[in-house]
């Protein structure tokens, strides 16, 4: 296996009584998309910012590159670092072209390829505006571009869809794709769990400073072991044969029309459901079977982790 680019060792993070982060242990390997997921107040930013070296850990170490987040050497690794901050402060008085002079100067980044990068944000067209013009979606892209000043071989982006409208977030997941073609790590934060769930390689989910699941979305889903749902269609003539089948099945509809029922079953039980319902011939038209979504997942661990 190849070495971890960074690696978390039992890191806390405390604010007097609270716990802001609480014993995190994590590798994320080289060329990884990798997302963390959580309610807010859950401690992503606090341990983003430890991973950039903005805030000190309280214990643990935290190793990017082999090299321990700290001290002058650090700062040759933060070079290779693109960070995108929950909220960006941006002086409303420049120019979106301005304003990515000035980051580049901050970075020691060459200026001339800011027009580029406005570009593959979609924001060319607007350069010359000044940012107090700029909807929340066009500072989202704006402080995107700046996270790639300098080309980074490892980005820690918190919250990059905030402010998104759908074509922009589909235009952003299709450049972060490009990226990591290009070798380039990601590191994302995340509440909303059904945007990131086919988008990252692995994800961690994290609750009250620590995290409470993690892997990528399948193993999540498998360890789970939350049931599927089906939805099947079926012809008028059909429904008496479909509901003898159920019964016979051992399954209850949950719910059920004129033409459809709903359904749960196990995950293990799925081929042979899918096995009679495909005995019944032409009396069934369709069947949907739907895996259990980020959200279930995230729920059925929630419930695990209540008192
Ligand atoms: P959000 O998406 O809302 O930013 P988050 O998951 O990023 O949520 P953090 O901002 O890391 O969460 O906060 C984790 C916990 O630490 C919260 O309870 C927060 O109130 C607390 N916290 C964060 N920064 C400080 C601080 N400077 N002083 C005291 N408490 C803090």
């Amino acid at each position: 296996m190849t070495d971890p680019l960074i690696e978390i060792r039992g890191v806390h993070k405390r604010y007097g009584a609270i716990n802001a982060v609480d014993g995190i242990d994590l590798d994320i390997a080289p060329g990884e998309l990798f997302g963390l997921i959580g309610h807010n107040g859950a401690g992503k930013t606090t341990l983003f910012k430890m991973m950039l070296g903005l805030l000190p850990v309280t214990s643990g170490e935290i190793r990017i590159g082999g090299q321990a987040v700290r001290g002058e050497a650090f700062r040759q690794v933060r070079r290779s670092i693109g960070y995108l901050p929950e909220s960006l402060a941006l002086y409303d008085n420049l120019t979106g072209l301005e304003t990515l002079h000035f980051f580049a100067r901050l970075k020691g980044a060459d200026r001339s390829t800011c027009p580029a990068l406005l570009e593959q944000v979609g924001l060319a067209g607007a350069a010359d505006q000044r940012v107090r013009n700029y909807s929340k979606g066009m500072r989202q892209r704006l402080g995107f571009a700046q996270a790639l000043l300098g080309s980074p071989r490892l980005l820690f982006l918190d919250e990059p869809t905030n402010g998104l409208d759908p074509q922009g977030i589909l235009e952003f997941y299709r450049q972060l794709a490009e990226l990591r073609q290009g070798g380039v790590t990601v590191v994302l934060t995340s509440h909303i769990l059904a945007e990131i769930q086919q988008r990252v390689d692995r994800l961690a989910l994290m609750r009250n400073g620590r995290i409470q699941a993690l892997g990528t979305v399948a193993a999540l889903r498998a360890g789970q072991d939350l049931p599927l749902t089906l939805r099947v269609a079926f012809r008028p003539d059909g429904e008496a044969a479909l509901r003898q089948t159920l019964d016979e099945l051992a399954i209850a509809p949950l719910a059920a029309s004129a033409s459809e029922l709903r359904f749960t079953c196990p995950r293990q039980r799925k081929m042979a459901v899918l096995a009679a319902l495909a005995g019944l011939g032409p009396a069934v038209t369709d069947i949907d079977v739907h895996e259990p979504s980020l959200e279930d997942i995230f729920l059925g661990y929630a419930e695990e982790m209540a008192p």
